[in-house]
């Protein structure tokens, strides 16, 4: 089979999520099976592809992409309707080790459009919450207009315990939460180390501060996992494009342990 030539999806639904962000929900017609935190290169023939994590992979073969436009692919996809057609290549890469998270305390911390990847995970959590120990997830926006699945933080809390930080709050008087850094909310969790993984993904400043934060309360390098974002062409590790130290990110990312890609130098973790 060629891997490197795309599939066609069909949009079934599009959700606005957040100011120039949108959730596209895709179905293919065949089976699609794919784990936690891993990408499909998404795009149309003459505009391009771009690497985008899977925000849902649900069980009758459909899936979702939540998509922030930002350039050429993502603002050519914004204006895709119900009904419309792209194409994606994936599965690709590594995602978050979710086997090796149970019978563990969970902790998820994500900036902007890194909750993205996260989902996934937390949708495991609230199917299966007997596998793991105590759960907790710290999101961070710039506003609250920023801030991505508002309207499923209710559900999450009932079995997760969820806290949210916004830079700066368009309407202060409404928002309930911090307002700061997601680092501020670190103090918030009873992190006990010897028996908790942080699944983290966001800006690499922020991660590289988190990861920081996380070794001063205790956990080891490699208990951190960060999801890494670099431009990439052909997600299998044939263009090298997002090469870096021997390690590629397409296929064997974009999770890492923080050990792995601590230092990189093209990085700021
Ligand atoms: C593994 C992976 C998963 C991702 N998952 C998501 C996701 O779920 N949702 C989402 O909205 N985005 C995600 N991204 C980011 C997304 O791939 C980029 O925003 C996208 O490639 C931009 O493509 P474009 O053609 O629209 O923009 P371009 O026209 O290529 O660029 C627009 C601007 O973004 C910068 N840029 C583009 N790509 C990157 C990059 N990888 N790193 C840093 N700067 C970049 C460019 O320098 C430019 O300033 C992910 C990236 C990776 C590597």
């Amino acid at each position: 089979m060629n891997q490197l030539k795309p599939l066609i999806a069909r949009i079934e639904d599009v959700k606005i999520e957040a100011e120039g962000v949108k959730t596209y929900t895709l179905s293919t017609g065949f089976p699609f099976l794919a784990e936690p935190g891993q990408f499909n290169m998404i795009g149309y023939p003459g505009v391009g592809e771009a690497p985008i994590s899977l925000s849902a992979i649900m069980q009758d073969g459909s899936f979702k992409h939540t998509i922030k436009s930002v350039g050429r692919v993502t603002d050519f996809l914004k204006d895709f309707k119900k009904g419309d057609e792209l194409f994606f290549r994936g599965p690709y890469g590594r995602g978050w080790p979710v086997k090796k998270a149970e019978k563990k305390d969970i902790l998820m911390i994500a900036g902007g459009v890194g909750l993205a990847p996260l989902r996934p995970v937390i949708q495991i959590i609230l199917d299966r919450g007997e596998l793991f120990g105590d759960v907790s997830l710290i999101c961070g926006a710039r506003n609250e207009k920023n801030m991505l699945f508002m309207d499923e933080f209710k559900e999450w809390s009932a079995k997760i315990s969820v806290y949210l930080a916004v830079d700066e709050a368009v309407r202060p008087e409404k928002w309930q939460h911090h307002i700061g850094l997601v680092t501020d909310l670190l103090d918030r969790v009873r992190i006990k180390p010897e028996r908790t993984i942080a699944f983290i993904c966001g800006p690499e400043i922020m991660m590289r501060f988190i990861c920081r934060g996380l070794m001063m309360h205790g956990m080891s390098q490699s208990s951190l996992y960060v999801s890494l974002e670099r431009r990439m062409k052909c997600g299998i590790a044939q263009c090298g494009h997002c090469q870096h130290s021997g390690l590629f990110v397409c296929k064997d990312g974009p999770v890492f342990s923080y050990k792995e890609v601590r230092g990189l130098p093209d990085g700021v973790l």
